[in-house]
């Protein structure tokens, strides 16, 4: 696990009461993201995890403004992202970038990865002339792991991994501040997953940067992460270090969700007492009243079906919103 000292590490992001809602036709409103708050500190990697349309990548997006946010605010080195001026959000576009899960969708396959990655470079006005335009894309092709004969390449000649590596060059090469990393490794083998992960980390280390990591599945963020957001439906659930959210779960929607992680270890795996998730994730149109979670939560008493749970510091550091944890 990431164990970075960032005690006095002061935030790069404020996120508060951060909404993105899509109308969806006949007057009904998709509550993608429903007021999320939390802060990510400079250096600092936070996983964001949750079931496939918790609304975890609508957030990744909505922080870096791909989406305009519905409701809240995103505070970025002191600056209102989306109320930035033309000029204030070209710096923002530069200092904020995204990994995409998919490396194979997300390279364009006519474009060569030499002219894939300069991009960025040739948008934000980079460099003086040609020479330095290509120095650049060798040498950030060079600190991802992969050579300069590279630029020269079609994405189709690349694997899955170096396909993803050229995913962080093009990130990369901007020189920017903070990076969502949207489930950057989910389409990759096992084999090439922790490969990844480690570039990722070295890069973090050397560079200083600042990852919002974005998971669908808890054992994929546990080694990068320094804090774990876990969200449901468009809401934050439980918040903490990544120790104390393995160690010591509090919500039960994450103690299912550690729950399905397999053990390697077969005499615990056959003995240990699983919190099986039961039915699926309501769709976000017709949320639940009161506690999203409790249509699927064995807890679930009146008040849970009345009153939506608020997330509060229950332990220093750690966040939890279900009315069982005080
Ligand atoms: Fe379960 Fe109630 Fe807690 Fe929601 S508030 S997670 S329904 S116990």
């Amino acid at each position: 696990m990431a164990t970075k000292d960032l005690s006095k590490a002061k935030n790069l992001l404020e996120i508060r009461d951060l909404k993105k809602y899509f109308q969806v036709g006949k007057g009904q409103t998709l509550k993608a993201v429903d007021g999320i708050t939390f802060s990510i500190k400079k250096g600092e990697t936070v996983g964001l995890v949750g079931e496939s349309g918790c609304g975890k990548t609508t957030a990744g997006r909505t922080l870096i403004r791909l989406y305009e946010a519905t409701g809240g605010e995103v505070i970025f080195d002191g600056m209102n992202v989306h109320k930035l001026d033309k000029k204030g959000l070209k710096d923002f576009t530069r200092r904020a970038q995204m990994i995409y899960q998919d490396p194979y969708a997300s390279l364009n396959p006519r474009m060569t990865v030499g002219d894939i990655i300069a991009e960025g470079l040739d948008i934000h006005g980079l460099y003086k002339d040609n020479k330095e335009r290509m120095k650049k894309v060798y040498d950030i092709l060079q600190i991802v792991g992969l050579n300069k004969e590279h630029a020269n390449r079609f994405p189709h000649e690349f694997s899955g991994g170096q396909r993803q590596r050229v995913g962080v060059a093009r990130a990369l090469v901007l020189e920017p501040d903070f990076i969502v990393c949207d489930e950057p490794i989910s389409a990759l083998d096992v084999s090439i997953q922790a490969q990844v992960v480690n570039l990722l980390e070295d890069l973090q280390k050397e560079m200083g940067l600042t990852y919002l990591f974005i998971a669908h599945d808890l054992s994929m963020v546990k080694h990068i992460s320094d804090r774990i957001a876990v969200m449901y439906l468009g809401s934050m659930m439980e918040l903490t270090s990544s120790n104390a959210l393995y160690e010591e779960p509090l919500h039960p929607y994450t103690k299912a969700l550690l729950s399905a992680i397999p053990i390697p270890d077969p005499e615990i795996e056959r003995t240990r007492e699983r919190e099986i998730l039961k039915g699926d994730v309501p769709s976000p149109i017709n949320t639940p009243p009161g506690c999203k979670f409790q249509n699927r939560c064995k807890y679930a008493t009146d008040i849970c079906r009345k009153e939506a749970p608020v997330l509060k510091e229950v332990k220093p550091e750690h966040y939890v919103a279900c009315h069982l944890v005080k």
